[in-house]
């Protein structure tokens, strides 16, 4: 099995060393991630400017760049360049371990989620793995993400689909089961600090607080506040359905 990992929190952090190392005992590890953090990086991609992959060292038998662009681009550039020189096509998409959540909302300004939704948007069957917070036991997540990838061999992945999994701080044996979830709502009161600069121009720190909401059973906010792992099919289908027949009713005419 040749399994491409990815991340957002750049080719340094612990999460993407952790999980490639662990990959690597049992299949063929390509990493491609970005040179820098790009947390909150969502999925944009490069195009006005040449992408850089330089060969990075993560280990005895991993294949790995770091790579001057998002997590978007990184899963882009591995699909539709780098992995071409690999003897074995990629099976799986991986990304992380991220050092904190994607839950709910998170998704949508998540680069952790968007390089496994690249991942899926090629074709790629490919799961996102998120540590919900400290301490950030990353063997704990890439035991996860082995349980899920023995069952993704015999089940398969649809391809228009990633899986979005949170893992709840501690150890693997604090953990207290695996739910399969529905996003939740998550929402975060914002709040930016006004400075100014040396050259007296005004300037915005931004900082956010989690709003205590009320999840249901079944959202991915809810099963990790019970300390189990949450695993949320995600795809690409935005159509709000339920106001298809609605907006079917307006007046809406050219004239
Ligand atoms: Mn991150």
């Amino acid at each position: 099995m040749h399994i491409l990992v990815s991340n957002d929190d750049g080719i340094h952090a612990q999460g993407i060393r952790v999980l490639a190392t662990y990959l690597a005992t049992f299949a063929q590890v390509t990493v491609v991630a970005p040179d820098r953090p790009q947390s909150a990086s969502s999925h944009g991609i490069t195009l006005h400017k040449p992408l850089y992959a330089e060969k990075a060292d993560l280990g005895e038998g991993i294949r790995a760049y770091q790579v001057n662009g998002t997590p978007a681009d990184c899963v882009k550039l591995g699909l539709g360049a780098l992995c071409h020189e690999s003897v074995e096509p990629v099976d799986l998409v991986l990304s992380g371990i991220n050092a904190g959540s994607n839950l709910g909302h998170d998704i949508v300004y998540s680069g952790t989620a968007a390089a496994a939704s690249e991942g899926a948007l090629l074709g790629f069957p490919a799961i996102a793995l998120s540590l919900t917070g400290e301490p950030f036991d990353f063997m704990a997540c890439a035991k996860v993400a082995r349980l899920l990838i023995d069952q993704f061999v015999l089940h398969g992945l649809p391809k228009d689909t990633y899986l979005n999994v949170n893992v709840p701080p501690g150890g693997y044996e604090e953990l207290t089961g695996i739910e399969i979830t529905r996003t939740g709502v998550r929402q975060y009161q914002n709040d930016y600090t006004k400075r100014v600069d040396p050259l007296g121009r005004s300037y915005y720190w931004q900082a956010g607080e989690i709003v205590k909401l009320n999840n249901e059973p079944g959202t991915d906010v809810y099963a990790v506040e019970q300390h189990r792992v949450s695993v949320t099919p995600v795809t690409f289908d935005f159509t709000n359905d339920r106001l298809l027949d609605t907006l079917g009713t307006w007046h809406l005419s050219l004239g």
